[in-house]
C-alpha cells in the first residue's frame, strides 16, 4: 500500500488519504529537506504543488506527483490516476486525520463516556486513535467525504 507525505497547504488532502487508509505524513514545520529525507527512507510518495519541491524528488529518486488543482476531489483523481489508488466507501483501515495513528474498533459501550449523548444516540460504530486517543464515528462530516469519493 502506498504511503504519501503530503506538502504544506495539502492539508485536506492528507485528511482524505487518511480517510481512505493511507499512511500520509503532512508537511507542517518540516523543512522541504526532511519531507524529502523522511519520503526516500521510508518510500512515501511525495505530493505537492510545487515544481521545484517535484524536480527535487526527481533528482533524488524519490517518488512524486505534481498536483496543478487546488480542488481535493481533482487531487484525489490524479493521484488515483497515476498510482492506483484504492477508494472504497466506507474505508477498511481508516487513520486518524489529526495525528495518522491507526485506529481501533470500538463498541459504543468501551467509548460512551468519552462521547456526546447525542453521538451516542445516533452513531453505532465507533474507532478510537491508537496514537491520540480521539474517537471516531461515521458523523455528519461523512457525506461530505463520500459524496467526493463516489465521484472519482
Ligand atoms: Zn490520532
Amino acid at each position: 500500500m502506498s504511503k504519501f507525505y503530503t506538502d504544506s497547504m495539502l492539508g485536506k488532502l492528507a485528511r482524505f488519504l487518511r480517510f481512505l487508509g493511507y499512511d500520509t505524513l503532512y508537511r507542517r514545520e518540516q523543512t522541504v529537506d526532511e519531507m524529502l529525507e523522511a519520503s526516500k527512507q521510508n518510500n512515501r510518495i511525495v505530493v505537492s504543488s510545487s515544481r521545484s519541491i517535484i524536480q527535487l524528488c526527481k533528482k533524488n529518486d524519490i517518488q512524486q506527483i505534481y498536483l496543478k488543482s487546488t480542488e481535493v476531489s481533482e487531487q484525489l483523481k490524479s493521484i488515483k490516476d497515476k498510482f492506483d489508488l484504492n477508494v472504497i466507501y466506507p474505508p477498511i483501515n481508516m487513520r486518524c486525520s489529526v495525528c495518522n495513528g491507526s485506529l481501533t474498533k470500538r463498541s459504543k459501550n468501551e467509548v460512551i463516556n468519552r462521547i456526546l449523548e447525542g453521538t451516542a444516540k445516533n452513531y453505532e460504530e465507533f474507532w478510537e486513535c491508537d496514537s491520540c486517543s480521539k474517537i471516531f464515528w461515521l458523523g455528519s462530516h461523512w457525506e461530505d467525504i463520500k459524496k467526493t469519493i463516489a465521484e472519482l
